[in-house]
């Protein structure tokens, strides 16, 4: 029997702000990129600004409407890095099997002699003593269960699913809950009048396998909170990408270009919250008949700002699309990431 802790800061950025700034604490706060005049986002919100409706990737102009007195900070992503590094660091000193697999979240894997009900509890109560932060944390067989686990009883939670009990733990959850379990898919489950994790449970799994194919047999095994995905060490993300495909084949320039740039934005703030910048912008185009094409540019300097990728991804398009062909499916990507800490720890040294 495997024992698998799923660990997520709590309103992360927002916590870190607060510790760094004691004045900050119970107040509502943003952490934001970009302007509230212009085009800024909402990264995190604390608990108290998430009371207004406030949540991240709203666009800023509406957090501070639904918050007029909230106090908004700017990203920092070096400070944010140092304090996930510390996190992890004290983690890894309880067990080495610690998958992180985002800036503010990871699994740690226990071994079967050690009581991880205790270690984990641990882990919490040291993460707060020691460095400052809340953080919730659930502990199951698989990552599946307890990630979902974790989800449900932030913030500062704690749950323990028990072997065997992984399908009725799950069975009451919207099935918003089960990551995989997408806009599209949900749709399709309508059919089934699929509400919950449990009422998924409960669609045959052939008649799942005829909908969505090989993914129809992975949905039944979810909803009954089986996984058996191992734990990957060392993760690091190889690039960040965005796609769409059209609702029909476009040769639309104006409406190419306002997708391109709201894609560029998307990626822009998840290199931005995974604390990355790309030195390669990657532009895909697939054309009505799928004959496909990606064409890339590399940067003198790398980057996480929207409107830079943004341009790149446009330039790349004006000069690689053949106007006469009408467009299927457009993607930009951003390729050979580094860590943002360490590019400026470059720019340093370099200065
Ligand atoms: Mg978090």
């Amino acid at each position: 029997m495997r024992q698998i802790l799923h660990l997520d800061l709590d309103a992360f950025f927002a916590s870190v702000e607060e510790l760094l700034n004691p004045q900050l604490k119970d107040k509502p706060l943003i952490v934001a990129m970009g302007n509230p005049n212009g085009r800024g986002v909402v990264s995190t919100a604390s608990y108290a600004a998430r009371k207004f409706g406030v949540h991240s990737a709203m666009p800023l102009r509406e957090a501070v409407r639904l918050c007029p007195q909230a106090i908004i900070v700017p990203v920092r992503h070096g400070v944010y890095s140092e304090h996930s590094r510390r996190v992890m660091n004290l983690l890894r000193e309880i067990s080495p099997l610690v998958e992180q697999v985002s800036i503010d979240e990871c699994y740690v894997e226990i071994p079967p002699d050690r009581d991880a009900a205790q270690l984990g509890q641990e882990m919490q109560q040291r993460i707060k003593t020691e460095l400052g932060l809340d953080c919730t944390i659930a502990l199951a067989t698989n990552k599946l269960v307890s990630k979902i686990a974790c989800s449900a009883v932030k913030p500062r939670g704690w749950v323990a699913v028990p072997p065997g009990h992984e399908a009725a733990f799950l069975a009451p959850l919207a099935i918003e809950k089960l990551p995989g379990a997408g806009k599209v898919t949900r749709a399709k489950l309508a059919r089934w009048n699929v509400r919950t994790i449990g009422d998924l449970a409960r669609v045959p799994v052939e008649e799942l396998r005829k909908e969505f194919g090989k993914n129809g047999g992975w949905l039944h095994q979810a909803a009954l909170g089986q996984d058996d995905s191992p734990i990957v060490t060392e993760w690091k993300p190889k690039s960040v990408s965005q796609e769409n495909t059209f609702d029909r084949d476009t040769r639309n320039a104006a409406a190419i270009e306002k997708n391109l740039v709201e894609m560029s934005a998307r990626v822009a703030h998840e290199l931005a919250r995974e604390g990355y910048r790309a030195r390669t912008i990657v532009l895909k185009l697939r054309y009505g008949d799928f004959t496909t094409v990606t064409r890339q540019v590399t940067l003198a300097a790398p980057t996480a700002d929207a409107a830079a990728i943004g341009d790149c991804a446009q330039r790349l398009l004006r000069t690689h699309w053949n106007k006469s062909r009408p467009i299927r499916l457009i993607g930009v990507g951003a390729h050979n990431l580094i860590e943002t800490s360490s590019a400026r720890q470059l720019s340093f040294s370099e200065g």
